[in-house]
């Protein structure tokens, strides 16, 4: 059994970036500019936010975190990426997520210019992404997809089973693998035997938001399970896989912590370069 070293694919990419933005310096002497936006206390997206800026910096993407209250107003929200948008400076823009009550997700997501998506949750980017054509990607499916990539170089033909069809992980995780090539079923709460689904699956990917739930005797020798979770137990952070039992029949698993969650921050740097780069060609 292979266990995917996430950390180590993410520092990787972290470096091949940090030398493509010294390129992209040099010809065109400037860098791409990642802003985060950040509304309200909650403690997690702070942490996450930290980090985010902590990795742009280490590969040197010109940094910005701007921060609001809980109870901002939609409107200033919605002026500032206006301006973000117009700003030559800012090549990428995300506003971490979730949002207090009182502001319209859909709204925010939909007034970021798709240029500058480095989400991948435009409808622009999700359209294209479903089309086949070239799109920002949402940071974590781009994360598994690049795992997968690199456990098995070709993917074509594969049986892949998607639980869970968030348009965070799930869909956008589905079109990947379509693009590979793969048989895809994507499975979800109402499924009606995910445990039959799973074991028919070359390749699985877990992205629910339940602890352990995928067992041992639910996975295909030598099948290669990628798992999206992160869940807070009492015995520490745990996956949407019971990585002891379900090690002992794959051929390949990522662990949690350690697997796909670098590389979701990786990928968002990925993003901004790219974007960062078909803003300079137009
Ligand atoms: P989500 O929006 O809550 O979606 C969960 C999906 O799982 C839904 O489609 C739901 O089905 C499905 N589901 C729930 N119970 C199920 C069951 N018993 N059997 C089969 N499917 C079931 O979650 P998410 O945002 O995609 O996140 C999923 C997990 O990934 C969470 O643990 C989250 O913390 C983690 N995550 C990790 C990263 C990372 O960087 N590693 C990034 C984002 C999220 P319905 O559609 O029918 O409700």
């Amino acid at each position: 059994m292979k266990k995917i070293d996430g950390k180590k694919v993410a520092a990787d990419l972290r470096l091949e970036l940090k030398k493509k933005v010294s390129e992209l310096k040099s010809k065109y002497n400037a860098v791409p500019g990642l802003t985060v936006i950040l509304v309200g206390e909650d403690a997690p997206s702070k942490i996450y936010v930290k980090n985010k800026e902590k990795s742009a910096i280490e590969v040197g993407i010109n940094s910005k975190i701007i921060k609001y209250p809980e109870n901002l107003e939609e409107k200033v929200l919605l002026d500032k990426i206006g301006e973000l948008n117009n700003d030559k400076e800012v090549s990428g823009i995300l506003v971490q997520l979730p949002l207090p009550k009182h502001i319209n997700k859909r709204k925010v997501i939909e007034t970021i210019a798709h240029e500058k998506d480095v989400d991948g949750f435009h409808p622009m980017n999700v359209g294209n992404l479903s089309s086949g054509h070239d799109s920002s990607i949402p940071c974590t499916p781009l994360g598994c997809s690049l795992l997968l990539k690199q456990t098995e170089k070709n993917l074509s033909g594969k049986h892949a089973v998607v639980i869970g069809r968030s348009n965070l992980n799930g869909k956008p995780m589905t079109q990947l693998l379509l693009k590979e090539n793969c048989t895809v079923t994507i499975t979800h709460s109402k499924t009606k035997d995910l445990k039959t689904e799973c074991l028919r699956a070359d390749i699985i990917i877990a992205a629910v938001g339940i602890p352990k739930l995928v067992k041992g005797d639910w996975v295909k020798k030598d099948a290669i399970v990628i798992d999206v979770g992160i869940n807070k137990t009492e015995s520490g952070l745990v996956g949407d896989v019971d990585f002891d039992e379900v090690s002992k029949v794959a051929k390949a698993i990522t662990p949690v912590p350690g697997g796909v969650g670098p590389m979701t921050i990786a990928c968002l740097l990925s993003n901004t370069v790219e974007c960062f780069k078909k803003a300079q060609s137009k």
